[in-house]
């Protein structure tokens, strides 16, 4: 890859490569923009096969962000890092010691959180060496756990998208079939079955098929979900699971979750958009847990502060399927319209969508 091209093209700002040979440290620091305010993205520990592997994957996390963040009205950019490793064999406190004082020196440029492969005692570590952290233990007086934000978000936005579908916001009764149900589709189905959805479940992990069933959930094979009659399918695994094979199958009317890059490419979301399946985008529905971060910057957190800002992704999810209609275009085409309208505006250059 030409990754100065690639990166001037996508309008990156910097990719800071790091290594540390006496910690075994090799990572990847990727900031997409920093029009809104300073990057901030989780830090991924993960046993890349490449090089090229690790720096693609940061850079489309951290472009992710930035349109995360810009959706969701928070004064953050987008940034994101990566180390090479594995998180269960390689994973020390002198590696993560090390990588603080690589995110020290990039002066707040860029705050770093949890992601896959890290955790709140992981956030510990680097916090000793760097005060650039967001998302830190409650312990410690950051936001805890954001998965408790993510999944009120998706509730929310898969009600704005449930009342443009069928007239009211009402979940009652609806079928929702969840692919994964780890932490995001746990505190998901909590609001769902307060309404009295009903849900099917699946996963590939038995701590949490054991969880599902223990709340009298009806659970079915991974490679089944996909087939199960449902009015709405919320992905909360893995990404890519929109793809030519699995959209066929679907039954639903709405595909709503919380996992990241959903739709494998962008004809997929097109796809979705011919077949009249209303795509809630993924960023926009799951920026709870970045709203929750956010709300420790500057002051100390303030749940109410989150759970409202969360809360306002209804109205987002509105705005996106509005303009979705209005032109025509796919809801994942219109949320980036709405992001890049929101950076362009800062950036103080003609609107995107506008028409001015
Ligand atoms: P998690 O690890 O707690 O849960 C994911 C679950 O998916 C696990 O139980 C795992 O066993 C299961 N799974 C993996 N592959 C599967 C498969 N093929 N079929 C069925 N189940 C499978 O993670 P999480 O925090 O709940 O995050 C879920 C998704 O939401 C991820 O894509 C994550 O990137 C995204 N997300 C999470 C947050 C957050 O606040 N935690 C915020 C935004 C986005």
């Amino acid at each position: 890859m030409d990754i100065l091209e690639y990166m001037s093209n996508q309008k990156y700002e910097q990719l800071t490569m790091i290594t540390d040979p006496g910690v075994g440290l090799k990572a990847v620091i990727a900031i997409h923009d920093t029009t809104l305010g300073p990057s901030c993205g989780g830090t991924r520990i993960w046993p890349y096969e490449s090089e090229t592997a690790a720096i693609e994957d940061a850079l489309r996390l951290a472009k992710a962000m930035s349109y995360k963040s810009a959706v969701a009205d928070l004064p953050l950019g987008g940034g994101k890092a990566v180390i090479i490793a594995d998180s269960h064999t390689q994973k020390t406190e002198a590696m993560l010691r090390s990588f603080g004082r690589f995110v020290e020196t990039l002066s707040g440029r860029y705050l770093t959180t949890t992601d896959v492969g890290s955790t709140g005692r992981d956030l510990e570590y680097i916090r000793q060496e760097t005060k650039h952290v967001v998302g830190l233990p409650t312990t410690m007086g950051g936001s805890g756990d954001t998965s408790v934000m993510t999944g009120l978000g998706i509730y929310v936005g898969m009600k704005a998208a449930a009342k443009e579908i069928w007239g009211t916001d009402s979940l009652s009764g609806k079928r929702v079939a969840m692919q994964g149900f780890g932490k995001v589709a746990f505190n998901v189905a909590h609001h769902l079955l307060k309404e009295n959805a009903t849900l099917i479940v699946t996963d590939v992990y038995k701590g949490a098929i054991d969880k599902a069933r223990q709340m009298g959930l009806e659970v079915v094979p991974p490679d089944e979900i996909f087939d199960v009659s449902s009015d709405i399918f919320s992905p909360c695994a893995l990404g890519g699971i929109l793809n030519s094979i699995t959209i066929p199958k679907l039954t639903c009317s709405l595909v709503a979750g919380g996992a990241n890059n959903q739709l494998l490419s962008d004809s997929h979301g097109d796809e979705l958009h011919r077949l009249g399946i209303l795509y809630a985008p993924d960023y926009v529905v799951n920026a709870g847990g970045i709203i929750n971060v956010e709300a420790e910057i500057g002051s100390p957190y303030n749940i109410d502060r989150a759970r409202e800002r969360t809360e306002r992704i209804y109205d987002i999810m509105e705005n996106v399927i509005s303009l979705s209609k209005d032109k025509n275009i796919a809801t994942y085409k219109a949320a980036d319209l709405i992001a890049e309208e929101r950076l362009a505006s800062v950036q103080n250059i003609k609107h995107l969508y506008s028409g001015n």
